[in-house]
C-alpha cells in the first residue's frame, strides 16, 4: 500500500491514517529506556553543579555520538563553548533516513521531553538561545505530538526566557525535512535548515566552528541528546559503567527483516550480535546487515563479533536476512537507493553510483562476463576514495562488504563464456 500511494505521488498528509499507527514495539529496554526521569531536573543539575562541572560529568562517561560516527560528545560540546560568536545554535538531528532505522521515531514519540531536555542542556553550556529540531519529513505524524511537547514545556517555564529562573533563555523549533536522504549528512542539513538545497559543504570547518549562519553549532543525533540529559541527573559513573572501555553505555537499536520480533531493543555495548539475534528470534540466519545500507553486512560466520565502535558501530540499524534471501538482490537494493538519493553535486558519486547500479544490474541480470566483477570493484574503489561526503564515501560498502564475503555468489553470477575450439575470441573462423 505504501509503495502504492509513493508512486502515485500522494501528498504525505492525504495518506490513510493507519499508515501512521505508532507502535513502539520496545521490546528489551536497558539503561537509557529504563532510566527515571523528571522533567526540568537535568537542567537543574546542570545548574546546581556548574555547566563546567556537567561537562565533565558528560566528558567522564564517554557519551559517544549515537548517529553512528562516534565522536565524543563532551569534547564536541566543549570545542563549541569555546568558540568566541554572537550567537551559538543547537541541532537535533532527527533526519533518520538510514533503510532500517527507526529508533529516533520511537525515542521522539515516547521520550521527546529527554530529547528537548537534553537539547536545553547543550544549550546551557555552548551559550545557546535557539535549538532546532530537524525533522524527517515521512515522520510528519510526529509533528502536532511534538509541538505540543514543546508548547508544555513552554507552560511549565523549561523553555523561554529566564528557564526555572536560572538565567538561561532557549527555544526550539522544528524544521520539517522533505524527503532528501543527504539531508541527515549535517552540513547539508544546515544548508536545508537555512533554506537552501541540501547540499553538504566541505568539512573541516566542522559546525561546532561553523554550522548554522556560520555560527558555532552542535548538531547531534536524538539519541546523544537524551543520553546527555540522562548524565546529567545520573551522573558520569552510572553510564560508564556500562559497556566497554572505548564505546561506553548502552545503544538503541531498531531491529528489523526476518525475524519473530522485530522493533526497539536498548544493549550495552559490547553484546555479541548472536544474543541480539537470540532475542528477536532470528532463525536460519544467512547474514545481518548492521548499520543500514552504509554499514556492514555480516555473515552468520561472524555472529560472536560485538556491538561496539571497535568492532561493529552502527547509527541504530539491525537488518536480519535468512536462507531464503538473495545477497546479490540485497547489495542491488541498497545500491538503487545510493543511485536515488546521490544529490548530484560531485561526479564521482552522481556518476559513480549510476555506474554501480549498471553494473551491478548488469551481473545479478545474468549478462556479466568475464572482468565485470573486477569492473564493478574497481568502481566501488573510485567512488569510495573520490566523493565529497559520506554518502558517496559509503555508497559502495552493500557491494563490498557483500564481494568481500560470497565472492564466489558474483563469480558464479556471470555468463559463462566457453569457446569452441576452432573459433577465436571474436567468433570468426580460426
Ligand atoms: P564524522 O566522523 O565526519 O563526524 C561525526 C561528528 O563529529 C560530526 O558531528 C562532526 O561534525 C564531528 N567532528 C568530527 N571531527 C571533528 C573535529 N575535528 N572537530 C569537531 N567536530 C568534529 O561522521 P559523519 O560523516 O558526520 O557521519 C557519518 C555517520 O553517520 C556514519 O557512521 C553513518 O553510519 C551515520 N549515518 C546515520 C544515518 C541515520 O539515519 N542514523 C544515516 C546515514 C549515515
Ligand atoms: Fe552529493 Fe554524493 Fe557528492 Fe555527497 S558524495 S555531495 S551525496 S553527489
Amino acid at each position: 500500500e505504501i509503495a502504492i500511494l509513493i508512486e502515485g505521488q500522494t501528498p504525505l498528509q492525504e495518506w490513510p491514517a493507519h499508515l501512521f499507527a505508532v507502535n513502539d514495539n520496545i521490546h528489551k529496554a536497558g539503561l537509557l529506556l529504563n532510566a527515571s526521569f523528571e522533567k526540568g531536573t537535568a537542567i537543574q543539575a546542570a545548574f546546581s553543579n556548574g555547566t563546567s562541572s556537567t561537562l565533565a560529568e558528560l566528558d567522564y562517561s564517554g557519551l559517544r555520538g549515537r548517529g553512528g560516527a562516534g565522536f565524543k560528545t563532551a569534547m564536541k560540546w566543549r570545542f563549541c563553548a569555546e568558540e568566541k560568536a554572537d550567537a551559538h545554535y543547537v541541532v537535533c538531528n532527527a533526519d533518520e533516513g538510514e533503510p532500517g532505522t527507526f529508533k529516533d521515531r520511537v525515542l521522539l514519540n515516547s521520550y521527546a521531553d529527554q530529547v528537548f531536555e537534553g537539547m536545553t542542556l547543550c544549550a546551557a553550556i555552548i551559550g545557546a538561545k535557539q535549538g532546532f529540531l530537524y525533522l524527517r519529513g515521512e515522520y510528519l505524524h510526529l509533528y502536532d505530538k511534538l509541538q505540543a511537547t514543546l508548547a508544555q514545556r513552554r507552560d511549565e517555564n523549561l523553555l523561554g526566557t529566564d528557564i526555572l529562573g536560572l538565567g538561561l533563555d532557549f527555544d526550539i523549533e522544528i524544521c520539517l525535512g522533505a524527503g532528501a536522504y543527504i539531508c541527515g549528512e549535517e552540513s547539508a542539513l544546515i544548508e536545508s535548515l537555512e533554506g537552501k538545497p541540501g547540499i553538504p559543504r566541505n568539512r573541516p570547518p566542522y559546525p561546532v566552528s561553523s554550522g548554522y549562519l556560520n555560527k558555532p553549532t552542535v548538531v547531534n543525533n536524538v539519541e546523544t541528546f537524551m543520553a546527555a540529559a540522562n548524565i546529567a541527573i545520573h551522573g558520569g559513573d552510572w553510564f560508564a559503567k556500562v559497556g566497554t572501555e572505548k564505546s561506553t553505555g548502552s545503544k538503541i537499536l531498531s531491529i528489523c527483516g526476518d525475524c519473530a520480533k522485530p522493533g526497539i531493543y536498548e544493549y550495552p555495548f559490547g553484546t555479541p550480535i548472536r544474543q541480539i539475534l537470540d532475542d528477536c528470534g532470528a532463525e536460519d540466519v544467512m547474514g545481518v546487515q548492521i548499520g543500514g545500507p552504509s554499514g556492514t553486512f555480516i555473515s552468520n560466520q561472524e555472529l560472536d563479533r560485538k556491538l561496539a565502535f571497535e568492532d561493529l558501530a552502527t547509527g541504530g540499524s539491525f537488518i536480519v536476512f535468512n536462507h531464503s534471501r538473495n545477497v546479490l538482490a540485497i547489495a542491488q537494493n541498497f545500491t538503487h537507493f545510493f543511485a536515488h538519493e546521490s544529490c548530484g553535486f560531485c561526479t564521482p558519486c552522481r556518476v559513480g553510483t549510476s555506474l554501480l547500479k549498471n553494473q551491478l544490474d548488469k551481473i545479478v541480470n545474468g549478462h556479466g562476463s568475464a572482468g565485470d566483477v573486477a569492473e564493478l570493484e574497481k568502481i566501488c574503489q573510485l567512488v569510495k576514495s573520490n566523493s565529497h561526503c559520506g554518502l558517496g564515501q559509503t555508497a559502495a560498502n552493500p557491494i563490498l562488504t557483500t564481494l568481500q564475503r560470497y565472492p564466489d555468489v558474483y563469480e558464479k553470477q556471470l555468463k559463462d563464456i566457453s569457446y569452441e575450439p576452432g573459433f577465436d575470441l571474436d567468433g570468426s573462423l580460426a
